[in-house]
């Protein structure tokens, strides 16, 4: 009978424990599952790499489920008796968007080092990592075992590397969405052009709604490691460059879209401060940036658009915003049918007008889809886009691209602001990189052109969102 008893406390501790709080399942340290995402067009494998300790957990105590429903991917941690689930994430990867590509499309196998990051918990659980199938269920991709107790976790500390700066300190970092600003291609005595170039990129996005009323919501602290070589590389120049995070242009081979492959790099030089969000500030005068969803933003330091390409980027990585332009540059499109939904809470296929995602912005008397002088606004773009490409082909001057970004501005916000349903919220046709069949929210924002110094309000929305879920 004792032995029983025995046995009921037992168990009743642990359903309590589990019912509760983080602080009744986890050790309130986070765990760091490094693993490789391998495959082609059509097929993928996960491999696990090694689950590495980090620091205290940043993100929310008590937002752990997350409902947002955003991203390519998401994770779950469950209690592996019960199969509670515990802790959920999404987030979008690099082998995600390289799929898509031809390289992926020729049959060619990639793997590509990603991580998610979860709280260490206190007894076996199970982390599953899942797609997203368009018609937006999850398909499971694979399943391992979490056990805290086993030696094959990596307790090491994390190494000292560079030097970090409080930017902005607000609170706790369970009260405050935690962004860790690292520079690449700065060399050891660049410190202060880094620590400058972070006042006006971070400063700038500081400016703008709705960070602006809320700044008192994030920390912001920055970490410059050195490297051996100013800048990144550039590959269509032939310029290779030394830099330690290896971020360089011509990711996929698109001249603008900066990456680096080397994930555990930059996740071990993040993880010296507690960190939700990763931006990477990459020292060069060449316009470009990226951002993915749960992973990082990246922008570079010296072109006149990299306030506002920064703000971009991690509206992407932030948020999981989705692109609103489009490209038009073929004459005699087909338009292209859009069978579902997509996850980016700007972009809409505008499948059902009654459930538009956004429609407690949309005045009654507004049309659905909403016309505006698209044909015109595309002969003008177009002509942007040729000069361009002719440009990055000509290897032309970072000036003379500044040039054309100024004309492109000048041009393109003339003729929005003349539509007449300029500032409005409805269903504008051509956004997520189709001219046809995806609209965006309103005629301008900043994830559609670099003319306005704000969001629309979807995008904002999204943003406070996404801000609540660090800070509740
Ligand atoms: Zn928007």
């Amino acid at each position: 009978m004792k032995i029983q008893y025995t046995l009921v406390a037992i168990l009743f501790s642990v359903s309590n424990l589990v019912a509760g709080g983080l602080t009744d399942w986890s050790t309130g340290k986070t765990f760091r599952f490094d693993f490789f995402h391998s495959g082609s067009a059509g097929i993928e494998k996960i491999s696990q790499d090694e689950i590495r300790l980090e620091g205290n957990w940043a993100a929310s105590e008590t937002i752990l489920i997350d409902n947002f429903d955003l991203g390519l991917y998401k994770a779950e941690l469950r209690e592996k008796e019960t199969g509670k689930l515990l802790f959920s994430a999404g987030f979008s990867s690099i082998f995600g968007e390289w799929q898509t590509t031809g390289e992926a499309s020729s049959g060619l196998w990639k793997t590509f080092h990603e991580s998610v990051r979860f709280p260490e918990p206190r007894f076996d659980c199970k982390l599953i990592i899942s797609k997203r199938n368009p018609n937006a269920s999850f398909i499971q991709l694979a399943e391992f075992d979490i056990q805290p107790n086993s030696r094959f976790i990596n307790r090491s500390t994390i190494p000292k590397m560079g030097t970090v700066i409080d930017w902005l300190v607000s609170g706790e970092p369970n009260k405050k969405v935690d962004i860790v600003i690292l520079g690449d291609g700065y060399m050891a005595d660049q410190l202060t052009k880094f620590k400058s170039d972070v006042d006006r990129l971070a400063g700038y996005l500081f400016s703008v709604e709705p960070y602006k009323s809320r700044k008192a919501d994030f920390n912001v602290r920055l970490i410059l490691a050195p490297s051996d070589q100013e800048g990144i590389s550039n590959p269509r120049k032939e310029e290779w460059t030394n830099n330690l995070l290896g971020f360089r242009f011509n990711a996929f081979d698109s001249d603008r879209y900066v990456l680096s492959f080397e994930n555990k790099t930059i996740r071990n030089l993040a993880a010296q401060v507690p960190y939700d969000a990763v931006i990477v500030v990459c020292n060069s005068k060449k316009y470009g940036g990226g951002g993915i969803y749960n992973l990082y933003a990246s922008v570079t330091s010296d072109t006149e658009p990299s306030t506002y390409v920064f703000t971009h980027e991690f509206g992407h990585s932030f948020a999981s915003l989705g692109d609103e332009y489009y490209t038009s540059d073929v004459a005699y499109e087909l338009p292209n049918q859009q069978k579902y939904e997509p996850q980016e809470p700007n972009i809409t296929a505008l499948l059902d007008k009654s459930a538009l995602k956004w429609k407690e912005f949309v005045n009654q008397e507004t049309p659905l889809p909403t016309p505006w002088k698209k044909a015109e606004f595309e002969q003008i773009s177009v002509d942007i886009q040729k000069r361009r490409t002719e440009l990055t082909a000509n290897r032309a001057a970072d000036s003379t691209m500044n040039k054309l970004f100024r004309e492109d501005k000048q041009k393109t916000e003339a003729h929005l602001k003349a539509e007449r349903y300029y500032g409005q919220t409805g269903a504008f046709e051509g956004a997520g990189y189709e001219s046809h069949g995806l609209y965006r929210p309103e005629l301008d924002c900043i994830m559609f052109s670099r003319n306005p110094d704000h969001f629309c309000k979807v995008c904002t929305k999204a943003i406070n969102s996404a801000i609540n879920r660090y800070t509740r």
